[in-house]
């Protein structure tokens, strides 16, 4: 009986606080034994933009706290941890850094529904253990190793090793494909038994990226010449170093101005250059592009033909949706969106509806186009990962992903690694035995 209770006790179990079936809000429990680590502690918004939390857990439960990325719906619930204990986190070094930015941007837009504050982010941060790609750490008998995963600066795939022996890995956000800024994401040399992956493009594959970068360049170079001025709302973290270095590398004569948070973001890929792929090209880039100081500046540059990269990337507020109003009534304007558009958003209404009536934009006659840069594996690739871990692998859980999405990418990795491998597509508040 006793041997019998003590073997339960060694299973592990993999508990979805968030991310299950949704994008955002990346939340899951590792347990064994009774001792936890948890992977991210993320946030998602609802339809009205309202901060959306995972299932709660107790500090006290958690060895540690390994956030993957510096994205919100990764690390946004995180110093709720901090207002009563002290798990210590892990992370590298840039993903705490750009989070602690995000963070403040995210307590000026919601302290009415967010309940902790930016000391208990410092907190956490006074507590982490940084790690560079391929070191590890223990921390009660877990053994926790980070890899490089090409979403954004400083993100990690995270290897865990349990005290009984369970291996797992988690993907975090990932991508596959060398960007201008990144190098693609590691195939960690492990042999894990668990694989948690997410799925935000699980159903669909992207185009491939040089004709995406092509048609950018054509659509600049197009709306430059006809006198017109070009508007890439972006997210400050990321996307606009990509777009800028793209752009500046191939068209070195244009003239490229950045606005929003991004210039703060890009001081930290500066002082995080071991992070970047190639961080000699990087900083001349920074050297030649113009970063918009104030307002005066705003209105100058607005007229003669130039490229404008300004956050919010979906044109949710900030100098994007302030140059969108200054210039989508000239037929010689182009906006390429260039990142993904949530429904509702009003990057989202004005591809569908070529206006947006809450900001009285009746009728938009500037160009608009959207192209995929996303910064997610597709599909294939995806699929392609996975199956490298075929020879070890007894069980997947995919999340991060809507069903749909999801469901997809189950059926295409039952076809491709056949019916001996379990693989769970939980929902939030499920918990997965390993066995
Ligand atoms: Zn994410
Ligand atoms: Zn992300």
């Amino acid at each position: 009986m006793l041997i019998h209770r003590e073997l339960d006790g060694d299973l592990m179990e993999l508990r979805i606080l968030g991310g299950g079936r949704e994008v955002g809000r990346s939340a899951v429990l590792l347990k064994e034994s009774n001792r936890s680590v948890l992977l991210d502690y993320g946030v998602n918004f609802d339809e009205k933009d309202i901060p959306q939390l995972p299932i709660h857990v107790r500090p006290i439960d958690i060895s540690a706290l390994v956030i993957s990325h510096a994205h919100l719906d990764h690390v946004g619930a995180a110093p709720y941890l901090y207002i009563t204990g002290s798990p210590k986190s892990i992370a590298t070094r840039p993903t705490l850094d750009v989070a602690k930015l995000l963070t403040v941007d995210f307590l000026r837009l919601n302290s009415y529904y967010i309940d902790y504050e930016l000391r208990e982010f410092d907190k956490m941060y006074n507590n982490s253990v940084f790690l560079n790609y391929g070191e590890s750490v223990e921390i009660d008998g877990f053994n926790i190793k980070l890899f490089n995963a090409g979403h954004i600066i400083g993100s990690s795939m995270v290897y865990v090793e349990t005290p009984q022996g369970e291996r797992v890995l988690y993907t975090g956000d990932f991508n596959t494909i060398q960007t201008w800024t990144l190098s693609s994401a590691e195939t960690p040399p492990v042999e894990p038994s668990t694989i948690i992956i997410e799925s935000t493009y699980g159903g669909r594959n992207h185009p491939p990226r040089h004709l995406v970068e092509k048609k950018l360049l054509e659509v600049v170079e197009d709306t430059i010449d006809r006198g017109g001025i070009v508007l890439i709302p972006a997210f400050s973290v990321g996307r606009t170093q990509e777009v800028m270095t793209m752009l500046y590398t191939q068209a070195p004569y244009l003239d490229i101005y950045i606005d929003g948070m991004s210039r703060d973001i890009t001081d930290l890929y500066l002082r995080h250059k071991k992070f970047l792929r190639d961080s000699d090209l990087f900083s001349k880039v920074v050297e030649n592009v113009d970063f918009v100081k104030d307002v005066s500046m705003r209105k100058k540059i607005l007229k003669k033909p130039c490229v404008i990269i300004a956050s919010a990337g979906m044109l949710k507020g900030g100098p994007s949706l302030y140059y969108l109003k200054q210039i989508y009534s000239d037929p010689r304007n182009t906006v390429v969106l260039v990142s993904y558009q949530a429904v509702n958003s009003n990057g989202h209404k004005i591809l569908e509806q070529g206006k947006l009536e809450e900001q009285s934009i009746d009728q938009i006659s500037a160009r608009i186009i959207w192209l995929d840069l996303s910064s997610h594996a597709g599909r294939d690739e995806i699929v392609k990962f996975v199956s490298r871990y075929k020879g070890s692998l007894r069980n997947i859980v995919i999340i991060h992903g809507n069903l749909e999405e999801a469901s997809d990418l189950s059926s295409s990795l039952r076809g491709k690694l056949g019916e001996d491998i379990n693989i769970h597509i939980p929902s939030n508040g499920d918990a997965i035995n390993i066995e």
